[in-house]
């Protein structure tokens, strides 16, 4: 722990809110300053431009992007030429040809993470940074000029907030994990007031049943027009204030990002929260962005990122087939990234949104991240395993943990009132049809534990995985 953090954890709740509101300040500088209107202007207006013209965007960019990645860092030059590209083979490229480029992904450069930032070491040394983790905890330090980092935050303005209706502007609220409250305090207030940004920071680490009456109420006093941060967190509080016959505030919107806000989770937010819930996908990276129109499809941003779903080498899916989510990244010019491995798995849609926006292509459901498949003993990956637990009355929280390779181990987060053994007979039964011969355990627990950056993972597999898989996971 650091000094200012000891000092922070030792200070009065009043002074932590000036401190925390000081913290606000510099950050509302950092993304609604500088660039930010001008950007928000430039996004707002290419959301409505054919997909046409947004594709000659896309090509204009990428090129600009290919000779910055060759001239300007060390990663890319190397790795394009040792799959025997030459420069002039890349700066050739487009959207419809980059495939010809190698995926690369984060084990490749987290130890070396200014080899993909634009100018190298020094290049970014009075940027921003942000560290993430991911899930399987390979940290990278991503770097942003402001400018980047304005022009990234006025995306989800134009395209999350103003679709779902508000705006980060409004009053807002953010269930996270930044350690605004010291981890060992036992007794409300779980929350800090930031002034500055009319906001309300709820500490994602202190929700439990216990706890949940005092979030309802600080929520409550809050009156906030826009809810943001964990799905997970959301859905657990959706679950404990109905649980426990809470009445909560209905925000305007509930835009959750950060963490898979899977559809039981969506639905039961909605209903207790008595708003809709526009999910954001984005990443720490800035290399893609969608976002959730009213009719409850994930867009993809095409002038943000190029967004490819490929197989395990590399080849583009078509609708309708699962694989890998690689990124392009056209609005992160601070830090490259190229063809990169984001490590999650989804599928574009079969079928176009009624919204209209056909200029911007639909995501048909992130199904968890590509560690985080189930196998069976006969080598089938399973992923969506929340419908062994959709609907099922007293569960708080779910997690499905693969340790070996014929069990699941399913740990639950109960309501006192749960009828246990009906509850997992009905699993099990449930299980016949989709994950077939496998055991199911059941662990109950007082809680879930999230990972060390507080994503909280639906399922966890702790397998080693056999053949094509196992190069494909070692890769990142
Ligand atoms: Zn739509």
């Amino acid at each position: 722990m650091s000094l200012i953090q000891k000092s922070y954890a030792k200070a009065p709740v009043l002074l932590q809110e000036v401190a925390l509101s000081a913290w606000g300040l510099y950050w509302k500088w950092l993304r609604l300053g500088g660039a930010f209107r001008r950007e928000l202007a430039g996004w707002k207006e290419r959301e409505s431009w054919r997909r046409e013209r947004l594709e000659d965007y896309q090509a204009l960019r990428l090129r600009a992007l290919l000779r910055l990645a060759l001239g300007r860092t060390e990663h890319y030059p190397r790795l394009w030429r040792s799959h025997g590209l030459t420069d002039s083979q890349v700066l050739a490229l487009d959207p419809s040809s980059l495939g010809r480029l190698p995926v690369t992904s984060r084990h490749q450069f987290s130890h070396r993470p200014w080899s993909v930032y634009n100018g190298g070491p020094g290049g970014q040394r009075f940027a921003i940074k942000r560290a993430t983790s991911g899930t399987t905890g390979t940290p990278l330090t991503v770097a942003f000029s402001p400018r980047v980092y304005q022009s990234a935050y006025a995306a989800v303005e134009a395209r999350g907030y103003h679709w779902a209706g508000v705006s980060v502007r409004d009053r807002r609220t953010t269930i996270g994990a930044r350690s605004i409250v010291p981890a060992a305090q036992s007794a409300p207030p779980f929350w800090r007031r930031n002034y500055v940004e009319r906001q309300l920071y709820l500490s994602a680490f202190h929700l439990s049943p216990l706890s949940a009456a005092g979030y309802c109420r600080a929520l409550n006093d809050f009156a906030p027009g826009l809810m943001t941060g964990f799905s997970s967190s959301h859905y657990l509080l959706a679950s404990m204030i109905e649980s426990q016959g809470l009445s909560v505030h209905s925000p305007v919107a509930v835009v959750p990002g950060s963490d898979s806000c899977q559809p039981h989770m969506q639905r039961k937010i909605e209903s207790v929260f008595g708003a809709g819930v526009y999910p954001l996908y984005g990443m720490v990276e800035q290399c893609l962005l969608a976002t959730t129109c009213e009719r409850g499809s994930l867009h993809v941003h095409p002038d943000f990122g190029i967004v490819e779903i490929v197989d395990r080498r590399g080849r583009a899916l078509p609708p309708g087939e699962t694989g890998r989510i690689v990124a392009t990244g056209l609005t992160n010019t601070s830090s490259l990234f190229i063809r990169y491995d984001t490590g999650d798995v989804g599928r574009w849609s079969v079928d176009s949104c009624p919204c209209g926006r056909g200029n911007l292509p639909v995501l048909a459901g992130l199904e968890g991240r590509v560690e985080d498949v189930i196998r069976t003993p006969e080598g089938r990956e399973l992923t969506r395993l929340d419908r062994l637990f959709t609907n099922l009355v007293g569960i708080e929280c779910a997690q499905v943990v693969q340790r070996e390779p014929d069990t699941l181990v399913i740990r639950l987060l109960v309501t006192a009132a749960a009828d246990r053994e009906s509850m997992e007979r009905e699993m099990v039964g449930r299980a016949v049809s989709f994950v077939g011969r496998m055991k199911l355990e059941f662990e109950y627990v007082n809680e879930i534990p999230r990972d060390p950056n507080g994503k909280f993972r639906a399922v966890v597999s702790l397998l080693g995985r056999g053949g094509d898989s196992q190069s494909s996971s070692s890769e990142r």
